[in-house]
């Protein structure tokens, strides 16, 4: 049940000074004016600062943007814009930053956007930097969080949000919106930043685009973004580094691993079952034109898999279950069973055959060195023609496949960060499952 909310429009003042500073705002970066014009403003008086909401709502209090001025409240636009075009809502989601860990993806996200518009030359009050967290410049925001988060991280001073200040410190001298009492001291950036949604922010989804956006619309304007940054920086134009990283990975397109290893299996199945082979057991039906020379009948090649699997790939891993699960129906469809399988641990490999790959039973090893496991298959008889190795990735490859077969490698991708490396031989392809 969606409660409508009529938002209060801003009062003649209110309204100038928030047009003259959106309009400031995109000229600082006109890339973002789409995403400037779509936020929708709402005034919450004595709020002491900007935040956004998962709507793409502003909250302002237009008292602290006169005592700012148009410059810096045309900054903390930018700022705010940023946290919404860069889908920070999402992505604190993602890396699992709930409850008293808001306020530390908050910071990372701050420091994050604040880096790049310091280096515009925007004029923000008071920004949160990454040295600020101890952190390098031009980091990602998931770096700085998971550094925040890391108990050995030295960070050198407490940063401090714009305006309000994070410390509950009585003694802090700009201590005004938070003192000990104060059971929250740190208003953030709103749940549009990622982090906690605020006291101020309206409970209620918007009813109608004029009130807010929901996910859809909030997609679409984030491309239209993305589209003008890649434009800006194709013509030669200053675009801040984290942003053209951001724009970049958006409009490349991410083909979902699913279809990659569908279309991959099934291109081999169908290059084994198209090609045929000398047959000697059955005479050629076309030998009574040729009297006196033998000749061998043809047949068709069965499908031939093999599948190899490390087992320092966890098994308890979503992420390998589903490609588990998913190769198990592809090989059954294309009447692949029973279906030879080598486990391959760091010293030995062994070989079972199962109706279903989803019948073993592993027993998580510890370091894996492939190359055993792959020859292992390829000894195998008959001849696999196609190997699928099962993989967290860390293992030497083998310089190119086994002479006749091709070997896919399915790179289950644990970590955000780390990406493991593909094998890069002739014979490989690779599809990484970096989706439960
Ligand atoms: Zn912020």
């Amino acid at each position: 049940m969606v409660a409508t909310t009529r938002l209060e429009p801003l009062n003649a003042a209110d309204a100038e000074l928030f047009a003259a500073a959106r309009l400031r705002a995109a000229r600082s970066q006109p890339y973002l004016a789409t995403a400037l014009f779509a936020m929708v403003p709402v005034v919450r008086p004595g709020f002491g600062t900007f935040a956004v909401d998962r709507y793409w709502r502003v909250y302002l209090d237009m008292d602290q943007a006169r005592e700012w001025g148009v410059a810096a409240t045309a900054a903390v636009l930018v700022h705010e814009a940023h946290h919404l075009v860069r889908g920070h809502h999402e992505r604190a989601r993602r890396v699992g930053a709930t409850g008293e860990r808001h306020r530390d993806w908050n910071l990372a996200a701050d420091a994050a956007i604040n880096d790049d518009l310091v280096d515009d030359g925007l004029d923000l009050p008071d920004p949160v930097l990454p040295h600020h967290l101890g952190c390098r410049r031009g980091g990602f925001e998931e770096v700085y969080y998971r550094a925040l988060r890391d108990p050995h991280h030295h960070r050198p001073e407490r940063p401090r949000r714009p305006v309000v200040d994070l410390s509950d410190d009585p003694d802090d001298p700009d201590g005004d919106d938070c003192d000990a009492d104060d059971p929250e001291p740190d208003p953030g950036c709103g749940s549009g930043s990622g982090g906690a949604a605020l006291p101020v922010e309206i409970d209620d989804e918007p009813a109608d685009p004029t009130e807010g956006l929901d996910d859809v619309d909030a997609d679409a304007v984030r491309r239209a973004v993305a589209h003008d940054i890649a434009s800006a920086h194709a013509a030669g134009g200053t675009v801040p580094p984290g942003l053209h990283r951001w724009a970049t990975a958006l409009l490349t397109p991410q083909v979902p691993w699913r279809t990659l290893l569908r279309s991959a299996v099934r291109r081999d199945l169908r290059a084994t079952t198209r090609h045929t082979e000398p047959d000697w057991s059955r005479p050629d039906r076309r030998a009574a034109s040729t009297p006196g020379v033998l000749r061998p009948g043809q047949r068709r090649l069965r499908s031939s898999v093999a599948v190899v699997i490390d087992t320092s790939a966890s098994m308890s891993s979503p992420r390998l279950d589903a490609a588990v699960t998913e190769l198990d129906a592809l090989l059954h469809h294309g009447g692949v069973a029973p279906v030879p399988v080598v486990v391959c641990d760091e010293l030995a490999a062994r070989t079972q055959t199962v109706r279903r790959l989803s019948e073993l039973c592993l027993s998580g090893g510890r370091g894996t060195d492939l190359r055993v496991g792959i020859a292992a298959a390829a000894a195998l008889r008959p001849l696999p023609r196609l190997i699928v190795v099962l993989t967290d990735g860390w293992t030497p490859w083998p310089d190119t496949a086994p002479p006749r077969t091709s070997v896919l490698a399915v790179i289950i991708d644990e970590s955000e960060h780390r990406v493991a490396p593909a094998p890069g031989g002739d014979g490989f392809r690779t599809v990484r499952v970096d989706t439960p």
